[in-house]
């Protein structure tokens, strides 16, 4: 469990996130929703630990990590442009990471090929990233980031440069992976209808400020504000 007490980040004088406080269940697929500029890339920053934040606390299982350093922390990240490493093939871009874990190689050619096929690029594995679609190479981004089984993915709008189409299989495929491994997944999107079908909780922003945290039911049943209930285009 991720526990968030009164976060605030500040940039000079202006302030991007204040007062957030929420706590995220093992296994959760949290997705932030607002719109542009309302600071839910901010908060996925605090959360991976390459920001740290002005005010507030956060706890990992409880623990104090605030000040915890982003490689200590290892949670899996797939961020827009997904910068795989062009001069290596699919098979050695998920390698890397376990490597960096010095996993033994037999481990790692296992592990690989297991992820390989989860994602859906059998017979890809010899490929170099030029070589692929954007979907797939956004697969290999997924299938890097969740091959050391991190205890929590963060994910920063991994679908806005792929078309409809794409994006809707990938959609489908993170809904898969999230059944499959159980890992914790903290989404960012100003997508409604990606927040609306992957979520177990959406988490509505609007600037800097959390305006409401529940399901996605809920916030389109009883939207607790104005903000929220106009954001949604559901005003009655
Ligand atoms: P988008 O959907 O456009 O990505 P967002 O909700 O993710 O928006 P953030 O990227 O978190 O919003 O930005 C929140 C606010 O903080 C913005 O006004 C942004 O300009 C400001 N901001 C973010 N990072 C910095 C920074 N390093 N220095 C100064 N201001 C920043």
């Amino acid at each position: 469990e991720i526990g968030a007490t009164g976060i605030g980040k500040r940039f000079g004088t202006f302030t991007a996130l204040e007062d957030i406080s929420l706590t995220i269940a093992r296994g959760e697929f949290l997705t932030l929703l607002g719109p542009s500029g309302s600071g839910k890339t901010t908060f996925l920053m605090i959360l991976s630990g390459f920001e740290p934040p002005t005010t507030g606390t956060l706890t990992l299982d409880g623990k104090d990590m605030t000040g915890m350093p982003a490689e200590s922390r290892g949670f899996g990240m797939v961020f827009q442009g997904y910068a795989l490493f062009p001069h290596m093939t699919v098979a050695e871009n998920i390698a890397f990471p376990l490597k960096v874990q010095r996993r033994s190689s037999a481990q790692i050619r296992a592990r690989v090929d297991q992820m390989i096929e989860m994602v859906g690029l059998g017979g890809h594995g010899h490929k170099r990233p030029a070589g692929l679609s954007g979907g797939q190479q956004q697969r290999v981004a997924l299938a890097r980031a969740l091959a050391y089984e991190p205890p929590v993915m963060l994910f920063d709008e991994p679908f806005s440069a792929l078309d409809r189409n794409l994006r809707a299989q990938m959609q489908g495929e993170m809904r898969r992976l999230h059944r499959e491994t159980g890992t914790t997944f903290v989404f960012v999107t100003h997508d409604q209808e990606e927040a609306l079908t992957l979520s177990s909780r959406i988490a509505i922003f609007d600037a800097g400020r959390l305006q409401q945290l529940a399901p996605p039911r809920e916030v389109y049943e009883r939207p607790e504000n104005r903000f929220v209930a106009e954001f949604l285009g559901d005003i009655n």
